[in-house]
């Protein structure tokens, strides 16, 4: 398979910024059509700008304003991605946000704001989209997080959404198999705007960007490319005999 002749429908949550952008770009240069969805509609221009750049044309991007929290959004996103390509091949699950917070210093209302958007939309939008990937034999990548594979309290009730996800691909890889194949992506820290989104400070994200040369062998954070290029791989027909893995691109963090 070329670079250039993957020639299939990619649908990428949280596409209007960081890491779902950098897939939505290179599944584009792969030569998929994309479906780009995100609530930040100037972002979402952005992104289907450089896609344009990558040689798709008009009638191969679909931009989906959506709320994942909101369950009609998610129906929406399908019904239009159907009924401009009839079909779909692949699902990637990235949106996501973080709050920081332990036992200690979180709340409820940070349980629920974190389980509503980086689970319980990735588990409801997979559901409606299976029978056009089943049918296809098509891949799903889900966004998990190091933070889901080691304990980090500083981050807990986020870090428990990140191990939801894993075991979501462990158990629909099982269940899919063999027509669709499911994996994780779980990135170590990586230069988007997630953290200062998250309420981080601007000064603490830069210590703690500071801190990855001390953290990681490889001795920086990653950049959205690289998480965006792993995914791709993932997607791709090289990567057949894969599922149910849930692959750390963390610099070799953990
Ligand atoms: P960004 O904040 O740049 O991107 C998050 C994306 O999720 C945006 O496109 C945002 O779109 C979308 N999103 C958030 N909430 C909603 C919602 N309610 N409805 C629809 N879309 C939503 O951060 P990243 O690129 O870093 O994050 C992407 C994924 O990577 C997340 O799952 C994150 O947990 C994971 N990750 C990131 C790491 C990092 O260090 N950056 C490390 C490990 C994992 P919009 O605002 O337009 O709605």
């Amino acid at each position: 398979q070329s670079q250039s002749d993957m020639n299939k429908v990619a649908l990428i949550t949280g596409a209007s910024s960081g890491i779902g952008e950098a897939t939505a770009v290179e599944l584009a240069s792969r030569g998929c059509a994309v479906v780009i969805t995100g609530r930040n509609v100037d972002n979402l221009n952005k992104t289907a700008a450089a896609c344009y750049e990558k040689g798709l044309k008009k009638s191969q991007v679909l931009i989906v304003q959506a709320d994942l929290t909101i369950q009609a959004d998610i129906e929406r996103i399908i019904e239009k991605t159907i009924e401009q390509f009839k079909t779909l091949d692949i699902l990637v699950n990235n949106a996501g946000i973080m709050v920081t917070g332990g036992l200690r210093n979180s709340s409820l209302e940070d349980f629920d704001t974190l389980y509503n958007t980086n689970v319980k939309p990735m588990y409801y939008i997979t559901k409606l989209a299976e029978p056009y990937l089943t049918k296809n034999k098509g891949s799903i990548v889900n966004i998990g997080s190091i933070s889901g594979m080691m304990p980090m309290s500083f981050v807990m009730l986020y870090a428990m959404t990140k191990a939801s996800i894993d075991m979501f691909t462990r158990c629909i890889a099982q269940e899919l198999a063999p027509n669709v194949r499911v994996n994780s992506v779980n990135p170590g820290v990586t230069v988007t705007d997630l953290h200062l989104r998250s309420g981080m400070g601007a000064e603490a994200y830069d210590k703690y960007l500071d801190m990855q040369q001390h953290l990681n062998p490889i001795p920086r954070a990653g950049k959205p490319e690289e998480i965006a290029k792993t995914v791709a791989f993932l997607v791709s027909d090289d990567a057949s005999y894969i599922t149910g893995a849930l692959l750390p691109v963390d610099g070799g963090r953990i």
